[in-house]
């Protein structure tokens, strides 16, 4: 059994190949310093407002910047008014954030199981969940890919539900050319540092329906009408409602605004190693020996994971051992929360979770970053498999300037 590296890539970096490293932006230091120099911690927020400005743009939404996709889930439970009795529908294949910020208001989670290509939410599972109580459906964009957003809209319209859209791991994705996470009433979206873009810990809530607006500024703001008051609309500002400590600081968003400037690159880099990747382990999927990840039609996916399902959970063990004796990290992914301890207080699962525990148990996650040398990791795919490997003809890593890096796991 191997018990660390759970949840999402977390972990020290001891390994030649880590999972994750961080992009270093263009203007990182440049715009910290700025806040240190000018001890331009408070309002008016200028990074703040910078960051937040830029999110806007690219969801063509309202945006709150926040401390965490976490913080955003729970903003989001609180705006959905969900309570004791209130049933909110998620995948059991997701981060323990997406449920914890419900079960934390008293609602009961109802968990479904996942379809088999994107490992997002199944749509007929939602469809057989959904009861009179059912108040909110959470969508999780698996690996940055978009799930069924249409069919959901759809459902949720019909049943006076709330769409939530985790789309922690979904910044730069696009569908039909836009930003995916603007169907839904709420998205969250997470800049936590094993995500694409980052900024240590941080995340944002997209408010898509108007009618949760002025009450999500709100909450963002300790529960006061703090935000009307420096808009000119009240002339002093008080304690209204419900509320939280969720903006985040300026050394934070200086950070963030120097990664999202960046965000076009980096996407670039890491769709590189993730085209490199598919390109270089078609061969022994050919073979039967594991499954590759699908590039859906229509979409431009952020390369956030690069996963391949091996066909016996034994056989997944003993890779992610193999690789770590080569100082390479290949970690698995989430645990079905039905399965959890909290999971089974807070909620049920509705209809069978197979594809969540046949996912659970069978995926590994391949080092993916920007620049990340792809070739070492192949070769030791095809090592543990018993296969000879031929040189990749093309190049196989990119660096940020977009040629071939010294591929030696000591190079990097
Ligand atoms: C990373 C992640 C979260 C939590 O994000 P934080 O910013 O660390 O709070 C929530 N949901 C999903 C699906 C995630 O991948």
């Amino acid at each position: 059994m191997i018990h660390a590296q759970a949840e999402s890539g977390d972990q020290p970096q001891t390994m030649k190949i880590p999972y994750n490293r961080n992009h270093r932006a263009t203007n990182e230091q440049h715009y910290v310093e700025e806040v240190l120099s000018e001890a331009a911690f408070g309002a008016p927020y200028p990074f703040q407002e910078r960051c937040r400005q830029w999110l806007e743009q690219r969801f063509e939404s309202e945006v709150i910047v926040t401390q965490s996709c976490t913080d955003a889930l729970e903003m989001a439970a609180l705006l959905c008014r969900v309570g004791p009795g209130d049933e909110v529908i998620l995948p059991s294949f997701t981060f323990s954030s997406t449920a914890t910020a419900f079960a934390l208001r008293g609602a009961e989670l109802v968990f479904v199981d996942i379809e088999p290509e994107l490992f997002t939410i199944d749509v007929e599972a939602v469809a057989q969940a959904v009861t009179a109580r059912t108040k909110v459906i959470v969508a999780v964009n698996y690996a940055g890919n978009p799930c069924d957003t249409a069919a959901l809209r759809r459902l949720c319209d019909e049943r006076d539900v709330v769409l939530v859209e985790d789309a922690a791991q979904s910044m730069m994705t696009e569908r039909g050319g836009r930003q995916v996470g603007m169907s839904a009433d709420l998205t969250t979206v997470s800049f936590h540092n094993t995500k694409n873009i980052h900024c240590g810990e941080g995340g944002a809530l997209i408010v898509n329906s108007p009618e949760f607006r002025r009450r999500a500024h709100i909450l963002a703001e300790k529960g006061t009408n703090r935000r009307a008051f420096f808009l000119g609309e009240v002339d002093k500002y008080s304690w209204v409602d419900l509320g939280t400590s969720a903006l985040p600081s300026e050394l934070t968003s200086a950070l963030l605004l120097s990664q999202l400037e960046d965000a076009v690159e980096i996407t670039e880099l890491r769709r590189t190693a993730w085209s490199a990747y598919r390109r270089a382990l078609r061969p022994l999927a050919e073979r039967g020996l594991f499954t590759l990840p699908v590039d859906p039609e229509g979409v431009r996916h952020n390369a956030h994971i690069f996963h391949i399902l091996v066909n016996e959970p034994p056989v997944r063990d003993e890779l992610i051992r193999f690789m770590r004796d080569r100082a390479i990290s290949a970690p698995f992914h989430y645990l079905p929360l039905h399965r959890s301890r909290a999971g089974r207080r807070h909620g049920r699962l509705s209809g069978h979770g197979d594809v969540t525990d046949r996912v659970s148990s069978t995926l590994i996650r391949l080092p993916l970053w920007p620049g990340v040398p792809v070739e070492p990791v192949v070769r030791a795919l095809h090592d543990f498999f018993g296969v000879g490997f031929d040189r990749d003809p093309e190049p196989v890593a990119a660096t940020r300037t977009g040629g071939p890096v010294d591929a030696s796991p000591s190079g990097t």
